[in-house]
């Protein structure tokens, strides 16, 4: 089994990428599809996204809201499982706060351990749509450090019935989440990154960033955080921009920025094949010069399809 965490010590950059459980009804096939082209370059791991409750509504005949609460994505353990039987690869499941009391992350862990998964993403996740701030569980996490401590804990052994069984030590090496432009809910970047340095304390041995468009945001997060002692390794999360909806639903999703440059090139493009083409070129660019610094590992985000990921790995690795 690899280790994110010992990545920095090779002497080449490393593609990763991560995919979405397909949505409920569809089959693992589609997965595969999608992952079968990028195995040419190489990935030591893939991360395997999760998806808690939503709430849903549809309109009656009556004209009535009826509002229901569903999971149209799970499946992230079990795709961790099927990853590791077709590809020689190590899974990395996020795993939320978000949902979980501290008894079911326990289990969840216990789960994956069985299954010889032995990286994980450790966040908080979102409140629901009808939640203004993410409420926790009743005994569950309200930040992404406190997960992080109960992995760090499990990692010395588990407890039944507050005797430690011998041999149950786990060997999970921690992933968290940073943003170089910030998390939206923080007062400011530079309280934010104190909020990383949490979750380092607490035990976790590498940051993958949220998405971002702007490599001067990564370097100057990346001084940042390493001014204030966070010394583990901070992995570049890239997407390339597909459509032109998404001029407007990254930055609402993900608070994000895209540069004017981008973002004109974009609103003049006149089809989706054209957008796609420019995503991939400025994702190569991108990329291009985070690999030239360095950068140990450069993560995508694909966000279903695959295609575009295709063509900047192509060019890259
Ligand atoms: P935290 O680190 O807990 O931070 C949340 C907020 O609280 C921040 O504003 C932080 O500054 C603040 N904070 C932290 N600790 C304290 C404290 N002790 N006191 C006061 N304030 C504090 N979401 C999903 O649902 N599923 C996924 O699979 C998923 N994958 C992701 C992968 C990556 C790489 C990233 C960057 C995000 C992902 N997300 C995912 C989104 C993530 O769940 C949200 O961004 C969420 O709002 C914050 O999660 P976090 O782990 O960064 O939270």
């Amino acid at each position: 089994d690899q280790h994110i965490k010992d990545a920095e010590a090779r002497n080449e950059t490393l593609f990763t990428f991560e995919i979405l459980p397909p949505l409920k009804g569809q089959t693992i096939h589609d997965i595969y599809s999608n992952i079968d082209p990028l195995m040419e370059f190489k990935p030591p791991f893939i991360n395997v996204t999760y998806h808690r409750e939503q709430v849903v509504y549809k309109r009656l005949p009556n004209g009535l809201l009826e509002q229901k609460v569903v999971r149209k994505r799970p499946g992230t353990v079990g795709i961790c499982a099927a990853l590791m039987n077709r590809y020689q690869v190590d899974p990395v499941p996020h795993l939320l706060c978000g949902g979980f009391d501290k008894e079911d992350t326990e289990n969840a862990l216990i789960d994956l351990h069985f299954l010889g998964v032995e990286n994980v993403l450790a966040l908080r996740g979102d409140g629901m749509q009808d939640q203004v701030y993410f409420v926790p569980e009743t005994d569950g996490h309200a930040y992404a450090s406190e997960l992080v401590e109960q992995i760090v804990n499990m990692n010395q052994g588990i407890y039944l019935d507050d005797e430690l069984i011998n041999n149950s030590a786990t060997n999970f090496s921690i992933g968290v989440a940073g943003y170089p432009e910030k998390h939206f809910e923080a007062p400011s970047l530079n309280v934010d990154v104190s909020n990383l340095k949490r979750k380092v304390d607490a035990g976790a041995n590498y940051i993958v960033t949220q998405l971002f468009f702007d490599n001067s945001k990564y370097f100057e997060f990346v001084d940042k955080c390493r001014a204030a002692g966070i010394t583990i390794p901070i992995i570049p999360g890239l997407k390339p921009i597909a459509t032109k909806k998404q001029l407007s639903m990254l930055p609402h999703r993900f608070h994000v920025d895209l540069p004017d440059e981008l973002a004109l090139e974009v609103m003049k493009a006149n089809d989706n094949a054209a957008v796609r083409q420019i995503g991939v070129e400025w994702a190569i660019k991108q990329a291009g010069e985070l690999k030239a610094a360095g950068i140990p590992v450069i993560h995508f985000y694909s966000m279903g399809k695959s295609d575009n990921i295709y063509n900047i790995a192509k060019e890259l690795f």
